[in-house]
């Protein structure tokens, strides 16, 4: 099956065609749910599958097949990115959650944060007139209403979403992207049709990376560090800002490495307290636990990715280090510690991830974590 043919083809989905082929589906056989959760990795392409199952869902195309088409009134406002648009005397069919309560309230969503009162404004009929989801389609066939990042709404808020999906209104579809299921309250999971994505594989990420225009070497880099993340590979072909983030994530743990006790204690409580700068390069305050904490757990991802580069390089596995680049080193580290040592980091390194993830609400301390996991890591000789 050549490219074009594939299923995944006109979906314009990097990998993932059992998802594509099995939302195509339910749309031929018109058996759609009314609400769907996405769940995968960061920047897998659950949001683009959203988007794109969205769009197929109103195009106005007559066979399936052909759908989205791209070229229907309701596909061109996909294309052109204005869906969401409020006209005068209209909502918008298509929402993102965020973005609609943004433009209704002013209120910084950019966290991916909904409160209650949010929530409330979608579902919620007042006196000046009829909720959002309460609506019918002005333009559309459905009206579609996408949360991203719904891991982030606290119980409560997706508690008060909840009878929009035991009651669902006619015509509405909801679909929500999580990066945790276990995020998700199972009344709601229950509810939902559940689309688990998976990584996609490299070769399917460097022939996009190839097609973009990134040279072999680069496409072959960026395809490895993404590990199945195709947001992350063609965000880093755009922005070099990602891979250099990546590369200084890997500096401050050679810092921790070659660090003494003390020395080591000091970094995490710099880490645990300074304003951090994301992998988008947006600076967060420590006091913004979220954002902190989103992205403590990306640097951690990068040094698990590191770790386990170590622990196969001390099989000399003829397989290449996901940190390609940085090769020479990991094989050095190799050689200077024994197995289960690499094999404690990794496992240390995956624990401070749950804690961060498990405590992603809470005030705990991320130094703490952050104090036993460089107590776990190898001193080395
Ligand atoms: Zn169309």
């Amino acid at each position: 099956m050549n490219a074009h043919s594939s299923p995944a083809a006109n979906w314009g989905i990097i990998g993932h065609e059992w998802a594509v082929d099995y939302l195509r589906r339910s749309l031929r056989h018109g058996r759609n749910r009314h609400a769907y959760l996405i769940t995968g990795p960061a920047a897998v392409g659950k949001m683009t599958l959203a988007l794109r199952f969205a769009m197929a869902l109103n195009c106005e195309a007559d066979a399936v097949e052909r759908k989205p088409c791209g070229v229907c009134d309701s596909c061109k406002r996909f294309i052109d990115g204005n869906f969401q648009s409020i006209g005068e005397t209209n909502e918008p069919d298509v929402i993102i959650a965020q973005d609609y309560v943004k433009q209704r309230t002013r209120r910084d969503t950019s966290s991916g944060r909904l409160s209650i009162d949010d929530i409330r404004l979608l579902i919620e009929t007042t006196k000046s007139g009829s909720a959002w989801l309460y609506l019918k389609p002005y333009a559309s066939r459905y009206r579609i209403a996408l949360y991203e990042r719904f891991h982030l709404v606290l119980g409560p808020a997706q508690d008060a979403l909840l009878k929009s999906f035991e009651e669902p209104p006619p015509a509405v579809i909801q679909i929500l992207t999580s990066d945790s299921p276990a995020a998700i309250l199972p009344t709601i999971r229950s509810r939902a049709q559940i689309i688990a994505l998976r990584p996609v594989p490299k070769a399917p990420i460097k022939a996009e990376l190839r097609r973009r225009g990134a040279d072999a070497d680069h496409a072959e880099l960026l395809a490895r560090l993404s590990n199945g993340r195709v947001g992350w590979a063609l965000g880093a072909l755009e922005d070099d800002a990602k891979l250099q983030y990546w590369q200084s994530a890997l500096d401050q743990l050679d810092d921790v490495l070659a660090g003494s006790l003390l020395q080591r204690l000091k970094i995490a409580e710099k880490l645990g307290s300074i304003k951090w700068v994301t992998e988008t390069g947006e600076a967060t305050e420590a006091g913004q636990r979220v954002s902190q904490r989103v992205a403590l757990y990306n640097l951690l991802e990068i040094w698990q990715s590191f770790w386990r580069d170590v622990l196969l390089e001390t099989y000399d596995s003829p397989l290449k280090p996901c940190n390609i680049n940085r090769h020479a080193e990991i094989r050095r580290l190799a050689r200077s510690m024994d197995r289960a040592a690499a094999l404690r980091a990794i496992i240390a390194t995956r624990r401070a991830m749950n804690s961060i993830d498990q405590n992603r609400n809470t005030n705990a301390n991320p130094r703490l974590v952050l104090d036993a996991l460089f107590l776990d890591y190898p001193a080395l000789k």
